[in-house]
């Protein structure tokens, strides 16, 4: 059977780049997975050829070799005549399965420095804390050495053994095809080594979880489903990789009198229709106290004033935002007797001319229904 060009498995031009190629053999590899295809014969040969394809165009060296004499190159004759190509295909796997498939290259990457995993912690602020900034401490629970075992996983006066399995390589090597691949120990976990007397504490794991407290410096203007991102405050990195990060993620409480809007505060505020037909000047609460507004007469329910920057701060550093005050003017009930009467009085005097909404509304009911 001729062989297929290395370029044509895997789509590429032949002047694609490290990107594009990597990129390429990863789609393919993951279609063509074993794991993903079992018992597909074709999809074996498939990703055979793929990653024969791949481990040659990836080497600088071997893939101006097979630009140069094609298949030649590595062919019986060829001037690599008797090249293993399971030489380089662990790193291949490490390096692309390592970061996506949980499973099979997982022990691999365990044995390797591992950023920790980043972590995530909803913290809930007032209303307040959100408009003006606030400093919290909270307390992150973190993987750190367990203390009985001092991080070895064994139990006091005992330790680890080699894996009887796989000699404490970690890897268990079997033939695919004319391939050999290895694959992660399955009595280690990839690890090397096993535990025939595991740490009581932390169960043979040799890490236990420790809350560790931090001081989070909350801005002023943040609002629910704000993130502050705290680099290095994740969890603690494996074999001496860096720690993840720690993302907060605020939960702003409602507040009993005042909403949000981006930057800017709504307050409902009731008036009594008095005030509201007279005008008058009325105290309204702020973030920062009460302050006094005028509201004209005939001002009508609903109507919105503003106060300029009595809003919130904007956390990227923008305008202030205002206070909305929205005046619900308020009929009055529970009325005494001499109330009820100075009210009727006001009804006698005849109301049509100082009630111009309601004359307008009337004037159509007539054309319509007169
Ligand atoms: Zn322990
Ligand atoms: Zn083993």
């Amino acid at each position: 059977m001729d062989k297929r060009d290395y370029y044509e498995i895997l789509g590429l031009s032949r002047n694609a780049g490290e990107d594009e190629l990597k990129k390429a053999y990863r789609k393919l590899a993951l279609q063509y997975h074993p794991d993903r295809n079992p018992g597909d014969k074709q999809a074996e040969e498939k990703f055979k050829e793929l990653s024969e394809a791949y481990s040659v165009l990836s080497d600088p060296e071997k893939r101006s070799k097979y630009d140069q004499f094609g298949h030649a190159a590595f062919g019986e004759t060829g001037p690599f005549a008797g090249f293993d190509f399971s030489q380089g295909f662990e790193d291949i796997f490490g390096d692309i399965f390592g970061e996506f498939f949980g499973g099979s290259s997982r022990g691999r990457a365990r044995s390797r420095a591992q950023r920790g995993d980043d972590l995530r912690y909803n913290l809930e602020i007032t209303f307040e804390q959100g408009a003006f900034g606030t400093e919290k401490k909270i307390k992150i629970p973190r993987h750190g050495p367990c203390d009985e075992c001092e991080g070895s996983g064994a139990e006091k006066g005992t330790s680890p053994q080699t894996c009887p399995a796989c000699k404490g390589s970690g890897q268990m090597a079997f033939q695919q095809g004319f391939f050999t691949v290895s694959r992660t120990c399955s009595q280690c976990g990839g690890q090397g080594r096993v535990i025939p007397h595991p740490c009581t504490m932390c169960g043979g794991a040799g890490l236990t979880r420790k809350f560790h407290t931090i001081n989070v410096k909350i801005p002023a203007g943040v609002d629910t489903g704000s993130r502050l991102k705290l680099r290095g405050e994740g969890e603690n990195g494996a074999r001496g990789g860096p720690p993840g990060d720690l993302y907060v993620v605020i939960i702003v409480q409602d507040h009993a009198i005042f909403a949000r809007e981006g930057t800017d505060v709504i307050c409902e505020m009731p008036i009594s229709f008095v005030n509201a037909t007279l005008g008058a000047e009325i105290e309204v609460p702020t973030l920062e106290g009460k302050v006094k507004m005028k509201i004209p007469p005939g001002t009508q329910s609903h109507a919105v004033f503003r106060l300029k920057g009595k809003g919130i701060k904007d956390v990227h550093g923008g305008r202030r935002g205002d206070e909305h005050v929205r005046v619900l003017v308020e009929t009055p009930t529970r009325l005494n007797a001499r109330q009820k009467k100075l009210l009727k009085d006001f009804a006698e005097e005849g109301g049509e001319e100082a009630h111009p909404i309601a004359k307008g509304f009337f004037e159509k009911v007539k054309e319509l229904f007169d």
